[in-house]
């Protein structure tokens, strides 16, 4: 049985002080039986962020690694210094550090493997561009993605990761992919998987849907099969949300 997981990735949003309200807000609220519930914080709240939510059933993530564990490389962040916070997850290949930070296949599958070197669990992003799914490329982007990602990893490594697939066309746009379409992608996924790293591993992995994920339409995903919870943005900044996100779980 895959434990569902929520995750919320907040993006560019909240200081230290905000992320510390945060937890302030949802504590004792957020431990949900049977759900793994994530945030995933910028990098100058995660000291804080582990701190605060100690005891409140929340995890916290970071948004990238780098995949060396330290070097002359100014601004990068390593997963020796995530680890040693108490960070236990990390989102790699988000559509947004692709679109704006020149995120490849390559350097995703080597932060993959960083993330699993230091104990970590990769959140691997995948997903079609809006001209990609009307040219009907959907599976062969989300193919091209996975198998790259997924690279030169051991069956076990690849049963522990999670794998979000996240429409780019969906993501903060209000307009999210029905469930259906969704839960089509994600056992096409699935399938990847299975081929790559046998089944066991495709029967383990968890994979989450993102792209307006709220809480009122969060049941909607999780009542399909393939779909193990969700990558949420917006709606995880607010504490209500998170938790109606969460419950919904
Ligand atoms: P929204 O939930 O704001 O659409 O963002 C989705 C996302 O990019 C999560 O990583």
């Amino acid at each position: 049985m895959r434990k569902p997981i929520i995750a919320g990735n907040w993006k560019m949003f909240k200081t230290n002080k905000e992320a510390a309200a945060f937890a302030e807000e949802v504590k004792g609220q957020a431990a949900v039986e049977g759900v793994e519930s994530v945030i995933c914080a910028p990098y100058t709240a995660l000291a804080t962020l582990v701190e605060a939510v100690k005891g409140t059933g929340i995890q916290v993530g970071a948004q990238n690694i780098h995949w060396e564990d330290n070097g002359a490389f100014t601004g990068e962040i390593s997963g020796e210094m995530l680890k040693e916070l108490g960070v236990t997850y990390v989102i790699i290949g988000h559509s947004e550090r692709r679109q704006y930070f020149g995120e490849t296949d390559e350097t995703v599958n080597k932060r993959t493997k960083a993330a699993f070197k230091h104990g970590l669990t990769p959140i691997v992003c995948v997903g079609e561009k809006l001209e990609e799914r009307e040219a009907g490329r959907t599976k062969d982007v989300c193919r091209e993605q996975t198998v790259k990602a997924l690279e030169g990893l051991s069956a076990e490594q690849v049963a522990q990761a999670v794998i979000a697939y996240e429409p780019v066309w969906a993501i903060g746009t209000g307009k999210s992919s029905t469930a259906e379409d969704a839960n089509e992608v994600i056992s096409y996924i699935r399938e990847l998987v299975k081929e790559q790293a046998g089944a066991e591993a495709a029967a383990a992995v968890r994979i989450q849907y993102g792209g307006s994920v709220k809480p009122n339409n969060i049941k909607e995903y999780m009542a399909k099969e393939d779909i193990d919870g969700a990558l949420v943005g917006g709606a995880s900044l607010e504490p209500a949300s998170y938790l109606q996100l969460v419950e919904g779980a």
